[in-house]
């Protein structure tokens, strides 16, 4: 009965309890037994096996027996939480009528609670403002609701108070759901219009989308479209999300959260945003807005031993398979052979890919410094993408250097103001504007928001913003575009030579700094050798830093190799694990830390 459907995301500021309230409510609408139980039971990535498939719990299906006597079906759509991921959160907030918005009774509103709350704003749907973890000794309920309708404009009597851990409240949020959500509305006689918001790759059956149905329906047999591409697939089945499991159904019509399987065989045919049609009887117009997942960070990985070239091709070409937003080409380098320039959606998107090829397909990789997209328009007219800033062409052709910006909303208690704009002006930051909000003295709250490079917040900004805001302020962007800059290539020569793999981009009033740090944290890091190494920093052919690793004194290798054999040999293994991560660079040893140093350098 599509009047007894509601489909609502929990979406929260990270850590105000989102995954346990998930927990409690599948427990109270006895989706699983206490037995099953386990905590943060929707987090599991590898959750479930069935026939061969590992179930990404995003989505669950549950039925709710209301105090009007009714059961109603409830969609809970899980959201990805980190901002790499952001594109995901607003499909997943595409696929619903309503969300709980968690606040911590003690932390209060933070940055991606407003960010959250702005993206189901957009898509107007109904907000319940949920109160969460009233349990703690340090909550002050009331002061968050005051402040959730001051900052946020919801009425503190919409609120709802509960506590995840406890249960306390959880039931009234049930209600909630109930009473306030609307059913979805969409007509099953209309052509099939359904949003594919997530979707998983399975070994057998291909790629299986996960979606919202906003019109018609949905069977076996069915030949469906993906509206962007044009490709048309046979569908195989379609079913429901119940905990741990893909429950085949007959049938998915308007309103309904499913599956569908219809052997596609790369996620690239069927990526988070597009729509699905039938072949004979399309839609008029697919869900608006979808853009497919785009690489805005670049890093190269190299294999450490050479010869694992084929094998990190065809690892990478595995992933992708289900993971649409990688993507990687054949990159050369002097320093570190043949390897690959793999673009990601941000730092922890590119973490997660390199522990994968190495963990899943035991690789040993070197990876460069990951770099943002920049872009040269040079004196010919013609606008290059540099993805590798080894690769900017020659100074004397570039008419024009352009570096990405980002859409920076920093949240913040009002006693940080100081520093953080401090910081701010550091990253090369223009303030937009900045707002203050809440009225009564405790609540008082900063949101700036600013233009910043891109660049300069990949690396260590959000540990910055933590470490001198005491954990208080949030953080949240997006990409905002190309700006022109003053940038300089800074080229890196251990042992005379200019090495590809550590070359960088950087403003030019910071070229000299970061080239500092970079030169002595390379003396530090790379082995001494028999003879004493320069390291240099350059921008064209002038030295701006250099530093030294000495040579290696016979008396140091004495004392090291003296002792016992056991301790001996302990050491040579340890110095063979070790010299995996070495990469030979003429006659020198550099390892892994070495091209990661401009990390640590911004
Ligand atoms: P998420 O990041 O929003 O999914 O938050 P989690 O559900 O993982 O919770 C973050 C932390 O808060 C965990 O240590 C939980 O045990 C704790 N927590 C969650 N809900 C409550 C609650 O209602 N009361 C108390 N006291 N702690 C809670
Ligand atoms: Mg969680």
């Amino acid at each position: 009965m599509q009047e007894r459907i509601r489909n609502f995301s929990i979406i929260a500021h990270v850590d105000h309890g989102k995954s346990t309230l998930a927990d409690r409510i599948l427990q109270m609408t006895h989706a699983v037994s206490v037995r099953e139980m386990r905590e943060q039971f929707l987090d599991s990535l590898e959750l479930e096996r069935e026939r061969g498939i590992t179930i990404k719990a995003s989505a669950v299906r549950l039925f709710y027996q209301a105090k009007d006597g009714q059961t109603y079906t409830f969609n809970l759509i899980d959201t990805p939480g980190h901002v790499d991921f952001g594109y995901e959160v607003s499909r997943a907030l595409a696929a619903v009528e309503g969300v709980l918005l968690v606040v911590d009774a003690s932390q209060g509103v933070e940055a991606q609670t407003i960010a959250n709350f702005y993206l189901a704003l957009e898509h107007e749907h109904t907000i319940i403002p949920v109160v969460n973890k009233i349990d703690l000794p340090s909550a002050r309920p009331e002061e968050v609701a005051l402040e959730i309708e001051e900052v946020l404009g919801l009425p503190t009597e919409e609120v709802v108070f509960a506590s995840g851990k406890t249960g306390q409240g959880v039931e009234d949020i049930l209600e909630a759901i109930v009473r306030r959500i609307p059913a979805p509305a969409g007509q099953p006689t209309n052509p099939l219009k359904a949003l594919i918001f997530d979707s998983i790759f399975d070994a057998y059956q291909g790629v299986i989308p996960y979606v919202r149905v906003f019109e018609g329906a949905v069977t076996r047999g069915d030949k469906i479209r993906i509206w962007s591409t044009g490709k048309e697939f046979e569908v195989d089945k379609v079913g429901v999300f119940r905990p741990g499991a893909l429950e085949p159904v007959a049938r998915l019509g308007p309103g309904e959260v499913g599956w569908i399987t219809a052997n596609i065989r790369e996620i690239g045919e069927a990526q988070v945003g597009d729509t699905i049609t039938l072949a004979d009887n399309p839609t008029d117009g697919p869900y608006p807005g979808f853009k497919p997942a785009k690489p805005v960070v670049f890093a190269g990985m190299y294999p450490v031993d050479t010869q694992d070239y084929n094998r990190l091709r065809d690892a990478l070409e595995k992933l992708k398979l289900n993971d649409a937003a990688l993507s990687f080409e054949p990159e050369t380098s002097e320093a570190l052979g043949f390897g690959f320039r793999c673009g990601f959606l941000g730092l922890l998107h590119a973490e997660i890919v390199q522990e994968r090829l190495e963990r899943e397909f035991n690789l040993n990789l070197i990876s460069t410094a990951p770099s943002v997209i920049y872009r040269v328009l040079t004196t010919d007219g013609e606008m290059i993408e540099v993805h590798n800033p080894s690769m900017l062409p020659d100074p004397a052709t570039i008419a024009a250097l352009e570096e990405p910006y980002v859409r920076l909303t920093v949240y913040t208690p009002e006693e940080y103001v100081g520093p953080i704009m401090q910081l701010l002006q550091e990253k090369r930051g223009r303030m937009d504007h900045m707002n203050y909000l809440g009225t009564r003295e405790r609540a008082k709250r900063v949101e700036l928001v600013y233009q910043v490079p891109f660049g300069e917040i990949l690396y260590d900004f959000h540990d910055r913003l933590k470490s001198l805001s005491r954990g208080y302020a949030s953080m949240d962007y997006e990409q905002a575009g190309y700006q022109e800059g003053d940038l300089v290539k800074v080229q890196i020569l251990v042992n005379e030579e200019p090495v590809d793999a550590l070359a960088f981009i950087a403003h030019r009033d910071k070229a000299y700094t970061i080239g500092r740090s970079i030169v002595d944290k390379l003396a530090e890091v790379i082995p001494r050798q028999q003879f004493a190494v320069p390291i240099q920093a350059a921008i064209g052919g002038k030295i701006i830093a250099r530093a030294t690793v000495k040579a290696l004194r016979k008396d140091v290798l004495a004392k090291c190799y003296g002792g016992d054999v056991s301790r001996k040999k302990k050491l040579l293994e340890k110095q063979k694990e070790g010299k995996k991560r070495l990469k030979a660079i003429g006659s020198v040893e550099v390892p892994q830390e070495a091209f990661l140093a401009v990390l640590s350098a911004g």
